[in-house]
């Protein structure tokens, strides 16, 4: 099990419900399922790193630090008795080629260049480890995940692990000889303790509640397409049930990420799951999870402490 799990960020969050939910411009659009394959690429990668031998290794999934007054992130490091390996995963798919230090697409549009970004993020680390006297080398790579991606013209020396080359990298890590020891699991926590939830989700396109689709998505492939059965969720696209209490608290937790200033009321969530008959039903579940402020039809719901 992982020092750090992975969750999904709150971005991909609020971008797949908006994608759900309106029409998303195409710049946003592409955004979106940037975020999204990325995300999946990491879940992929997580699979692998499980498979690593929990007492020589630690691994932190998605750190998102600052140093200088300068954000970073790091999709998986994992710390080592002798090194600290900041791991970079791309699901890119396709074919690519490399260039003068630069990664094109094959129409000729340049991507961003992993390479770069973990130069930076080394450096940034480097300078974070420095500062709390943790003197473990890096070696940061990049992992290409998507068993359908070919670089063309890459130099042999770079640090770059093809999907064709991941299990055995793994291998010849778990054999590897690590020993961790207290100042192992200090790093882990104070870089667990370091890592920042917020980020400003600037990338998101404006939206409002009455624009948005009403109904709870479906928690398997996120389908409005969800009807209610007495105490069930049925999602008519996929097939998927979900008790309906996991689904409306669910739907709470998305209005509140989208909406966080709007007050949860019983309407409120009435309207939203839409699908749901019963108020008498969603306002038991509502005072069950939730704590009620005010009286009668004053009442909203607040997080339990
Ligand atoms: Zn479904």
């Amino acid at each position: 099990m992982a020092f750090k799990e992975r969750t999904e960020s709150d971005e991909l969050k609020l971008f797949r419900s908006l994608n759900n939910r309106m029409v998303l411009p195409s710049k946003e659009k592409k955004i979106y399922l940037y975020l999204e394959k990325g995300y999946k690429g990491e879940v992929i990668f997580d699979q692998l790193t499980e498979r690593l031998d929990a007492n020589k290794f630690l691994i932190l999934n998605d750190l998102r630090m600052e140093t200088n007054s300068t954000n970073f992130q790091i999709d998986t490091s994992i710390i080592s008795q002798e090194i600290f390996f900041p791991c970079e995963v791309k699901n890119y798919e396709g074919d690519y080629y490399y260039k003068s230090d630069q990664f094109y697409a094959m129409n000729d549009t340049e991507i961003q260049n992993p390479l770069d970004q973990i130069k930076r993020s080394d450096t940034l680390l480097r300078q974070k480890l420095h500062k709390k006297r943790y003197p473990l080398p890096i070696k940061s790579n990049v992992f290409f995940v998507n068993p359908a991606f070919t670089l063309y013209q890459a130099p042999l020396e770079k640090p770059i692990i093809y999907p064709t080359q991941l299990t055995r990298f793994f291998e010849e890590l778990n054999s590897k000889p690590s020993i961790l020891n207290y100042n192992h699991y200090k790093l882990a926590e104070y870089l667990t303790k370091e890592h920042k939830t917020f980020s400003p989700y600037t990338r998101l396109p404006p939206y409002n509640y009455e624009h948005l689709k009403k109904g709870p998505s479906c928690v398997s492939c996120f389908s409005l397409s969800v009807i209610a059965a007495e105490t069930k969720l049925i999602c008519r696209a996929c097939g998927c049930v979900e008790k309906v209490e996991d689904g409306i608290l669910r739907c709470v937790r998305e209005l509140q990420l989208l909406f966080p200033n709007k007050k949860i009321t019983t309407n409120l969530v009435f309207e939203w799951c839409k699908v749901i008959e019963s108020r008498k039903q969603l306002r038991r579940i509502l005072k069950k999870h939730y704590k009620t402020i005010g009286t009668r039809h004053f009442t909203y719901y607040i997080i339990k402490e």
